[in-house]
């Protein structure tokens, strides 16, 4: 902030004298408190609310829409004229008053009020002709330190722009897989995935492959044996085929490559041979559910979908810890021969399930948490207490230290302390400790929390109801304030922001009669002119907020207001925490491209066709630092920022979502927002926002015994230095994904040491430190490690990192190197541990067998690989999920779910279950079915023409599928078990994730089925990209390539 003599801006206070100090001069630097800056209370207005009194409307006496009021002035009324002395802002900005008649409306494009007929959401217009894949990725050096490569072939890159009229093209076929692919193939398809597709096909793949699981001696996946001709015989061209000339026949269900291949085929390719996920899922499920015991280093936790209770015996809850394998090679060498990366994906705040325990508190008063004197690390039970319990020895750094007086005890005959039973410190893996002074801003504990809500009250979001509706439902939302455990009623305060291009604070002192509005029009130098009254608990102020949210949306109904501004808001909420000397939460509800002349103005770059080649990051990085910034800033005083969009066009997530990832927070999206149709969706994430497990103001580092140490850290947070991530706040739903490398050869017996501490302030205002430690096994043998990897981690682990140098690099040379890198994984795999076999055999370990799908499906994911069919934002929004999500999520998003619904029994008394998923292929669906299929983003709900009539009668209340208004995004209430059983469901499914799934109709054989096949992940993509069986053969060939 610059210094500056300028007085302080009016306080959009027309007709008042000043206020005592109000024009003073503001003093450089950080914003001192103002005496009587507040508004005092208009005479009267300090009554206290009479019985039943909730709010007065605008038109009584206690707030007149007047001068004096702080409101902006009615149309038509006069603006007094403003100072001429130098430093005032004009008076006069555009914005400072709601409604100018004869403004004009806001221009068609940009700002225009939403369009009937857009998709919500997805824009997939058609499908693009370019494989992402497209043939064999030439050999490159694996992951790490690798060049960005010249593009290789840029007119594969190339996407082209929706050809008009494509959306509207002829029905299809029949449903039927790749029976009903009539498009020739085009050149770039034709060398590659679909030529091994045909060699899949005479292969002859036959199971039965073994299906043990659990950690411990896992046979190979053996696939059958590949023959080695049929790879050279790659034609690059069919003639006859006129390749990419038809492109104006929208005949956009046709998959692109294959006829040929399909019709010739003597045998079709059964992909109940490949490694099936739903059979691993099934078999975890029915293999290690139940209670799983940590109590030994190096064990592999079930997968993220097996129902397990954890059972904390010294070793870290899977759900707050995962690391990508369980026995780490001892040397470098070792380690990067396999080629499989080692990381640790964090979720410090991951709610506990069912039957777990929360970690319990610590506090060892004015001592404060026992820590080793050379490396820091926490008090845990692989402290070593020597010299009759007067020191211990620490694992990490093998340092020793003096037991403080206070904690010292005897040991018993096992050289173990006696109260160790007594301390969760000593015999578990995750623990909280009260943090002391020392651990606090400035060493003063801190206050409770705050959230602020920040709205901007622009055309946009007035005209959508979106400013009307978060009003209405304010008084529930903010009942939801999360409580610690053990507290009765939340002590987090609320306060209030409006923006248009001006900023608005609003008092809610609960001895008010009235809301009290101040105005900042100088935007250039946001302060905070508000000091007592602005942060309220909600129960405190009660009638005065009830009466702002009905007086908010009357005083910008007329607003024509479309050019907003955006930085100046975040910067008023931030200045608001600072002034409160609170950390905690800003939650901003935006509408479009800040373009308005103030601090953080942005310009229009939407150059969608970028997307996909090799220029893509210029449109994925920030157009400038302002909002990287801004989250610095932010993160400085303990402010996070979840951003809420609600844009009609192009509002560059890429820049203004900076402030989120740096701040540890969340950007939602609700393209074309129209309250009655997202309305329920909106709160309902606003409410799961607000209300989940939280810690703010934070700082993370984790700790390793020596031999190893994190180097690279993949997640919305900012580094300060080279190891402290810090956090404004993180919540349940989010884990951060650190690589771990070598910088020395490991002990064989020792194994890996890791301590998590997360210093942070709990929502009742406890400053508490939580402290996860886990152990891994270390290992000299590369099928130690094999049998110890934990896939779904690994995905993760590579989804953050390819996010994140996708934003450096070219996106092929990206995706070339995971491939490259996972088929080094194989390779080796097949080299050191399975046993001699022929060569065209693909042989996987049996704990990596879906690393092809899961590695094919996170290649076409639309974080990586989103391209012209989406929009930009729609891409960054998708990368910014990736970057945060747990592993739990990360799995349903690359893999979907697919639900079939038709086969739900219902027996009257039973609990209705999610059905089991099916695979994620259109060969598993039939015309007669009825399917959900939702990946954490999207949720639709598919409806075969053959469906049951009687099903549908009962779901949807119309006779046949036909008849189905798939416009509707809720399924009517209809008083029979089917129609209770699948909303029961569908609820269910919701539940699970933390944005509320939109529902999406989709009838078979129109036009968003598209969209629907899309998502469809085991199958060959629209555009091109391989499917499983594709993908799989790829890969086998790169790992014979390796091998040779
Ligand atoms: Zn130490």
């Amino acid at each position: 902030m610059s210094s500056s003599n300028q007085l302080p801006p009016s306080m959009g206070n027309p007709g008042m004298p000043p206020m005592p100090g109000q024009y003073m001069p503001r003093p450089a630097g950080n914003m001192p408190p103002m005496p009587g800056q507040n508004m005092p209370p208009q005479p009267g207005h300090n009554m206290p609310p009479q019985p039943g009194q909730n709010m007065p409307p605008m038109s009584q006496p206690q707030m007149p829409p007047m001068a004096g009021s702080g409101m902006p002035p009615l149309p038509g009324q006069n603006m007094p004229p403003h100072s001429a002395q130098s430093g005032m802002p004009p008076m006069s900005q555009p914005g400072m008053m709601p409604p100018l008649p004869g403004q004009p409306m806001p221009p068609p494009g940009q700002n225009a009020p939403p369009q009937q007929g857009m998709p919500p959401q997805m824009g997939r217009n058609m499908p693009p002709m370019q494989s992402p894949m497209g043939g064999m990725p030439p050999m490159q050096p694996p992951m790490g330190g690798m060049p960005p490569m010249p593009a290789q072939n840029p007119s594969l890159m190339q996407k082209r722009p929706p050809m008009p009229g494509q959306m509207q093209g002829q029905m299809p076929g029949h449903m039927g897989g790749y029976n009903n692919m009539n498009q020739p193939p085009m050149p770039a398809q034709q060398g590659g995935f679909n030529q091994m597709n045909n060699q899949m096909q005479n292969m002859n793949i036959s199971g039965p492959y073994d299906q043990k699981t659990m950690n411990g001696d896992n046979g190979p996946h053996m696939m059958p044996p590949l023959s080695q001709q049929q790879y050279l015989n790659g034609q690059q061209n069919r003639p006859g085929y006129p390749p990419m000339t038809n492109q104006g026949m929208p005949n956009q269900y046709s998959q692109p490559a294959y006829a040929a291949q399909q019709q010739q085929q003597q045998k079709r390719l059964n992909p109940d041979q490949m490694p099936s996920p739903i059979q691993v899922i099934q078999d975890d499920q029915t293999s290690r559910s139940g209670v799983f015991y940590s109590n030994q280093k190096g064990l592999v936790p079930p997968l993220v979908s097996t129902k397990f209770v954890v059972q904390d015996q010294g070793y870290a809850s899977p759900r707050y810890i995962r690391s990508t394998m369980y026995n780490v090679p001892i040397t470098n060498d070792l380690m990067k021969q396999t080629a499989v990366p080692f990381g640790l994906v964090i979720s410090p705040m991951a709610r506990v399930a069912e039957g777990e325990v929360t970690p319990p508190i610590v506090n060892f008063g004015e001592l404060g948490p026992v820590r080793c004197v050379r490396c820091k690390a926490y008090m845990c039970p692989y402290m070593q207490f020597i010299d009759s319990g007067r020191r211990f020895q620490c694992l990490f750094c093998k340092a020793s230290t003096d037991v403080p007086a206070e904690y010292f005890q005897h040991l018993d005959h096992t050289g173990q302390r006696m109260d160790r039973y007594d301390r969760p410190e000593l015999v578990l893996g995750t623990y909280e400790f009260t943090a002391t002074k020392d651990y606090c801003r400035n060493n003063t504990f801190p206050k409770p929390p705050a959230i602020i809500f920040v709205i901007d009250v622009s055309y946009n979001n007035i005209k959508s109801g979106l400013v009307s509706l978060i009003c209405s439902q304010m008084k529930d939302i903010i009942k939801n304030l999360p409580i610690d455990e053990g507290q009765q009623k939340s002590n987090m305060k609320v306060g209030f922001i409006t923006y248009n291009s001006s900023v608005h604070f609003y008092n809610i002192k609960g001895n008010l009669a009235a809301p009290q509005m101040l105005v900042v029009g100088d935007i250039q130098e946001m302060f905070m002119p508000l000091l007592d009254g602005f942060l309220c608990t909600p129960e405190e102020s009660e009638a005065v907020i009830d009466a702002l949210m009905e007086q908010i949306p009357q005083m910008f109904a007329d607003t024509r207001e479309c050019e907003t501004i955006l930085l100046p808001a975040i910067v008023a909420g931030m200045e608001a925490l600072k002034a409160s000397d609170c950390t905690g939460k800003l939650l901003v509800f935006h509408s479009s491209l800040p373009i308005a002349e103030a601090p953080g103005k942005l310009k229009a770059r939407d150059d969608r066709k970028l997307l996909g080649t090799d220029k893509e990051r210029t449109i994925l990085t920030p157009q400038n630092q302002t909002y990287n910034q801004l989250g610095q800033d932010c993160v400085g005083v303990g402010c996070a920022v979840d951003l809420f969009l609600f844009n009609n066009a192009y509002i560059d997530i890429a820049t203004i979502g900076q402030v989120s990832r740096l701040t540890g927070g969340e950007v939602y999206k609700y393209t074309y927002f129209q309250a009655d149709l997202d309305g329920e969706r909106l709160i309902h994430d606003i409410v799961t926002n607000i209300n989940r497990p939280i810690a703010f103001d934070s700082i993370m580092r984790v700790r390793t015994s020596t031999g190893v140490r994190p180097t690279d850290f993949y997640g919305h947070c900012f580094m300060s230095n080279t190891t402290d991530m810090e956090l404004a706040a993180i919540d349940c739903d989010k884990a951060i994904a650190v690589e771990v490398k070598h910088d020395d050869k490991l002990q064989e017996e020792e194994g890996i040491y890791i301590q998590v501490a997360l210093l942070y302030t709990s929502v009742s205002g406890q400053r508490r430190l939580r402290i996860i430690n886990q152990v891994l096994k270390t290992c000299s043998q590369m099928a130690d490690l094999y049998r110890s990897c934990d896939l779904e981690t690994i995905i993760n682990f590579f989804s953050k990192q390819s996010v994140y140098k996708i934003l450096d690099n070219n996106p092929k040379t990206v995706k070339d190197a995971i491939v490259q890198r996972s088929a080094q994984m194989l390779a080796n795999y097949r080299k050191n541990c399975a046993s001699p076999s022929s060569a065209g055999q693909l042989i996987l370990p049996e704990c990596m067998k879906l690393l092809p799908l899961y590695v094919n499906c996170l290649l076409k994911s639309d974080a990586l690989s989103g391209g012209t069919d989406i929009t930009i934002d729609d891409r960054s929004f998708c990368m910014m999920a990736v970057m945060t999500m747990d592993i739990d999520n990360s799995v349903n998003y690359f893999y979907p779910r697919l639900i079939p619904l038709n086969e739900i029994s219902i027996n009257g008394s039973d609990v209705i279950q999610i059905p089991m998923q099916i695979r994620c292929t259109i060969e598993k669906m039939t015309d007669q079915g009825v399917y959900i299929l939702e990946n954490g983003i999207y949720m639709f709900l598919w409806i075969g023409l053959g469906a049951n009539q009687d099903f549908i009668q009962q779901v949807f209340g119309v006779p046949s599928a036909v008849q189905i208004n798939i416009e509707q995004t809720t399924l009517p209430v209809l008083d029979n078990p089917t129609s209770e059983a699948v909303r029961t469901i569908i609820e269910q499914i919701r539940s699970q994730r933390h944005r509320y799934m939109r529902l999406t109709l989709v009838r078979q054989k129109e036009k968003m089925e598209n969209v629907f096949k899309h998502f469809l992940i085991e199958d060959r993509g629209l555009d091109g990209s391989p499917s499983y069986v594709d993908f799989l053969c790829h890969m086998h060939k790169e790992i014979r390539n390796i091998l040779s």
